[in-house]
């Protein structure tokens, strides 16, 4: 990536002529990040994933004719590791919580903290998806939707819930989503 003269960074150009875009899961340990992540890669639901592996995902995807390289970075947070490894490497981010989990929802409050305060600080324009995930354990739920929706309202975000065991449609839109909003950005950046 360069830097232009406003301070904003420009996206790569990938090999085949169409554009590179990074997109970084965030969010507590449990919440379904990587269930996430791997739903969108491979259509399937895996039970049991390392819960310490952050790992970093490529899929072509085509849209509004473009080719697009999406690179998707499954974080996984330790107490020691620098925020910066994604807050500076990400064109956008899918933060997300479980309805379940109340205090995955306060985390992923404090995750939208941190990327408006890095937003702020690099004058980058930086789309932001609020997730909660887990929907299909309806019985168990903590947090309501309009509570997901007033965070989303707040922070800008596109909202959506979702199950990753269970809606790969859904799960689908949340990445294609945030991907529209990184070529409308892009689009607003060309002269
Ligand atoms: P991560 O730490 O955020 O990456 O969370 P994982 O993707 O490893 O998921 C943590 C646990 O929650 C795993 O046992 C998953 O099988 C489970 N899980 C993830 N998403 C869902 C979901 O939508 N519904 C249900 N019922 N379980 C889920
Ligand atoms: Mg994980």
């Amino acid at each position: 990536m360069k830097e232009t003269m406003s301070g904003r960074k420009t996206l790569q150009r990938n090999g085949s002529g169409g554009t590179e875009y990074h997109i970084a899961l965030l969010g507590a340990l449990g919440v379904g990040k990587s269930a996430l992540t791997v739903k969108y890669i491979t259509k399937r639901f895996i039970m049991e994933y390392d819960p310490f592996l952050e790992d970093t995902y490529t899929k072509h995807e085509t849209m509004e004719k473009e080719d697009i390289t999406l690179k998707i970075m499954d974080t996984f947070e330790k107490e020691e590791s620098n925020p910066d490894r994604y807050l500076k490497w990400a064109d956008a981010f899918i933060v997300v919580y479980s309805i379940t989990g109340r205090q995955s929802f306060e985390g992923a409050r404090v995750y939208l903290d941190s990327i408006v305060k890095f937003q702020k600080s690099s004058g980058k324009d930086i789309p932001i998806t609020l997730v909660g995930n887990k929907v299909d354990l309806e019985r168990y739920r903590q947090v309501s939707k309009s509570e997901g929706k007033t965070l989303a309202t707040q922070y800008e975000c596109l909202f959506y819930e979702t199950s990753a065991a269970e809606d790969y449609e859904l799960v689908n839109k949340i990445f294609e989503g945030t991907l529209r909003e990184l070529c409308r950005i892009k689009e607003r950046q060309i002269p």
